[in-house]
């Protein structure tokens, strides 16, 4: 039993005490048995006076005769065979169900006691191996240490906030009185979550505060030809970042800026203007990306621009020779990855590092960036969460939003086909690849390792260049391709040398080929939200009309938040619209953008209902910075373990 209430993460008393109900039991009446009528729930106790095992089709059924003062029913149960022993006539029992025919059938049960078939009964998440019965005696169990909890907030706090203390807000969690109360006291449960993740955010804002940057005055010449150099002109959206960016640049205090916007968007192009602006004030920048093939994709976006205004710009990876490496260092640009800009440049040289995708950075990385004056940062996500969400994840970064794409840019057209009608889709793309434009396949989400997905993407590259894909030139990208054979393929892919790039999720980030205008993604069922609003940015990076066409298992098959994600991807290519479906669809704490940013730990909060209550955490979490409690402990681990920017 430990094991399997492990798997549920329930390995001590605390953890049981914070397991939280999904929902409780609605209050029913009791009634006596003569006086059942129609089919709504209600509760009965009596005396058992037979039992019998009945089978009928695949089903079990034990029965029983029950007796109150007033009458006497046969009880059902459903495929709970082993009961059949336990019911003794004689025993008294209290049943929790509704009138079925003549029958009363059984939805929960007390053979000693009120538990299960008490008003607001806890209903726990439970598995198959661990019942909710089980939950509820183990919850119960627990329940008794519930007093030896520590309550984190000072007394004197507690009363500001009008919630309850820690040991009542876990009594209330399991055994409500009222149905308020379980709400209540999640709310507490709530506060705590919010407060540890806002203390240490608070923490680290003020220890902050002692860091210097290097002022970098006005913007100067070298920005101002950037701009006559951009063979467009930029957004409002991207005026307003920059604008944001130089206010942060002019002072010491180091930047700490997020920039969201959604794929495409035009963040990169914001991204090299700060970069340029260490640059013209005599310094240098950096741009840092989490993986390789995304550092060589900005490379190629960053250094022609470099070039054309003079400005010498390297590539730091892994793949590229070593006396490049060892030049890069000194260029006045610098793109790689994080981990070798910081082994090969001198980080205090830096005025301005521009760190993407930050969420997959980890926290001893940007610790070292802060060793001695650090460089001005600017965090770019692509993948967008509500801006209240982002002042909860990142509550010590200022957040700039790119909401609007360049003008010229028309809606990716979506389509959501079964697989039935899947010839339809390839169809659709083999007509697009001979007007000559390029398409990506994207292989289903097995979960299987690397080299595992890097198989069934080149049998399924092999199918398809022998079925419907035949005649045109087919390559395979997947995350087992050596650096070179990757930037080879994406090389060729780029200059016109391939059609089709079949695929892995790799090409989620980053690539940026213009002339693909279409895209198919199989079993589209199995991806998240955002990842398949991620993939779906591959294509419509162009002036041409693009394509996505998302292929699944037919409608009926799907769970309904399958359902939901797909119709939501054909309804709108808003990024943060799309967070808000993910974030109301997945619920709080499972955002995909943020699972590595210590929301995951949430089990109380929702973010949307819960508001106010972060407001109020917020401020308690400033009076509480050097506050050396219970709290501290927890501060620590939840950023330790997660990858929360610093
Ligand atoms: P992101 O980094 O947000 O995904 P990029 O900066 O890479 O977006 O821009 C995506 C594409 O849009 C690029 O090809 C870029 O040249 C183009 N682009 C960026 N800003 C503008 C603009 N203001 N007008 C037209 N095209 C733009
Ligand atoms: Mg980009």
């Amino acid at each position: 039993m430990k094991k399997r209430l492990a798997k549920l993460g329930l390995r001590t008393v605390g953890d049981v005490l914070e397991y939280r109900p999904r929902r409780y039991e609605p209050a029913v009446p009791e009634r006596r048995i003569a006086e059942l009528f129609g089919e709504d729930e209600a509760v009965i106790s009596g005396e058992v006076r037979s039992t019998r095992l009945q089978r009928a089709r695949r089903l079990k059924l034990v029965k029983a005769r029950v007796a109150d003062e007033s009458g006497e029913i046969t009880a059902v149960w459903f495929n709970q065979a082993w009961l059949a022993d336990r019911l003794r006539p004689g025993m008294q029992v209290r049943l929790r169900g509704n009138l079925r025919g003549r029958d009363f059938a059984v939805r929960s049960y007390d053979l000693d006691g009120v538990s299960a078939t008490a008003d607001f009964a806890p209903v726990y998440p439970a598995t198959e191996e661990v019942t909710v019965k089980k939950l509820r005696d183990v919850a119960g169990a627990a329940l008794e240490y519930a007093r030896d909890v520590v309550d984190p907030l000072p007394a004197e706090l507690k009363g500001a906030t009008g919630l309850p203390g820690k040991a009542d807000a876990l009594v209330a969690l399991h055994h409500p009185r009222e149905e308020t109360d379980g709400e209540r006291a999640r709310r507490r449960l709530a506060f705590d979550e919010l407060l540890v993740l806002q203390l240490g955010l608070a923490r680290r804002r003020l220890g902050r505060e002692e860091e210097r940057a290097t002022a970098l005055g006005q913007p100067g010449e070298l920005v101002e030809r950037y701009r006559t150099v951009l063979p467009f002109e930029l957004t409002p959206d991207q005026e307003q970042a920059i604008a944001e960016i130089d206010a942060d640049l002019r002072g010491e205090r180091p930047m700490e800026r997020l920039l969201q916007g959604d794929v495409g968007s035009g963040k990169t192009v914001v991204a090299l203007y700060a970069l340029l602006r260490a640059v013209e004030a005599g310094h240098r920048g950096a741009l840092m990306a989490p993986t390789e093939t995304l550092a060589e994709q900005h490379f190629l976006t960053v250094e022609p621009i470099c070039a054309a205004l003079g400005v010498s710009c390297a590539l730091l990876t892994s793949s590229v020779g070593a006396r490049a490496r060892r030049a890069a260092p000194s260029a006045q640009i610098v793109v790689g990855t994080h981990a070798l800009i910081q082994e090969g440049v001198e980080l205090s040289d830096l005025a301005v590092a521009v760190v993407d995708e930050q969420h997959r950075f980890g926290v001893e990385q940007r610790a070292a960036i802060r060793a001695g004056r650090r460089p001005h940062t600017l965090h770019m996500t692509a993948t967008p969460i509500p801006r209240t969400l982002a002042l909860t994840v990142y509550g010590d970064l200022s957040v700039t939003e790119i909401t609007k794409p360049p003008a010229n840019r028309m809606p990716i057209v979506t389509r959501w086909i079964p697989e039935e009608r899947a010839s339809e889709a390839y169809r659709r793309l083999t007509r697009l690849l001979k007007e000559g434009r390029q398409a990506y396949v994207v292989c289903p989400l097995i979960e299987a390792s690397e080299t595992s997905r890097a198989r069934a993407a080149e049998q399924e590259a092999d199918r398809l260049q022998r079925a419907e894909l035949r005649g045109f030139r087919v390559g395979c990208l997947h995350g087992k391709l050596k650096p070179d054979d990757r930037r080879d393929l994406m090389a060729r892919f780029k200059a016109r040398q391939l059609d089709v790039l079949v695929a892995t999720t790799v090409i989620e980030v980053g690539v940026d080929v213009p002339n693909a205008t279409v895209m198919i993604v199989q079993e589209a069922d199995r991806f998240g939200l955002a990842q398949l609003h991620q993939l779906r940015g591959r294509v419509g990076r162009g002036a041409e009309q693009s394509y996505c066409l998302l292929v699944s298992r037919r409608k009926e098959e799907l769970t309904e938040s399958a359902q939901a994600r797909l119709e939501a991807l054909v309804s709108t290519t808003d990024g943060f619209e799309l967070a808000e479906v993910d974030l109301e669809l997945r619920g709080e704490g499972q955002l995909l953008g943020t699972r590595q940013s210590g929301l995951s730990d949430f089990r109380f909060t929702k973010l949307r209902a819960d508001r106010h209550l972060l407001e109020q955490a917020r401020e308690v979490a400033e009076q509480l910075v050097d506050y050396e409690g219970p709290l501290n402990e927890e501060v620590e681990r939840l950023f330790a373990e997660h990858d929360l920017p610093a």
